[in-house]
């Protein structure tokens, strides 16, 4: 599992260190390298969270297997504390839409959706910590293309509390 996890440290280490972000990082972040389930949404002052990037699920039980791509319900959690500078997160899930089953099935994203993310995350971070504003694009969701993804009953950031609809 911890294959999956990975990308995202490497992408935020990778991305800190170059000319777009550095100048404005007056310190040194770190980003967790695995998730930590028990933070949840709720407190704007210390999270940022990216909706719409993209992801694709596979249902965990065999006797299914199937698997979805869904954008509308792609909700990722970063938690950041500003004294010791370390990057908490967490990825949602989502039940399967086949086999209506109650476990949430992990969200896998891919390299240009976890570089989108991580460069959102920066911005963010930047212009919520040092108030620089480097011109962040609202997450966007074009419904008329994703009706089909318009689930919320299956999302885990929704049941929690409709993350996925909340502005920022
Ligand atoms: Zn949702
Ligand atoms: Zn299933």
């Amino acid at each position: 599992m911890a294959a999956d996890y990975m990308p995202f440290k490497e992408t935020f280490d990778d991305f800190k260190n170059t000319p777009r972000y550095r100048p404005h990082l007056q310190h040194q972040w770190q980003f967790e390298r695995d998730q930590d389930p028990s933070i949840v949404p709720g407190f704007p002052q210390r999270q940022i969270i990216k909706k719409y990037a993209g992801a694709n699920f596979r249902c965990g039980y065999k006797d299914c297997g199937h698997e979805w791509f869904s954008k509308a319900h792609s909700t990722i959690l970063f938690q950041y504390d500003p004294i010791s500078h370390r990057i908490k997160w967490r990825k949602f899930g989502q039940k399967c839409r086949q086999c209506h089953r109650s476990e949430y099935h992990q969200a896998h994203y891919g390299d240009e959706q976890i570089e989108r993310t991580i460069d959102y995350l920066l911005k963010k971070l930047i212009l919520k910590v040092y108030n620089i504003n480097l011109t962040v694009d609202p997450p966007q969701l074009n419904y008329n293309n994703n009706r089909g993804d318009d689930l919320a009953c299956y999302c885990e950031a929704c049941m929690s509390g409709n993350y996925c609809r909340k502005q920022d």
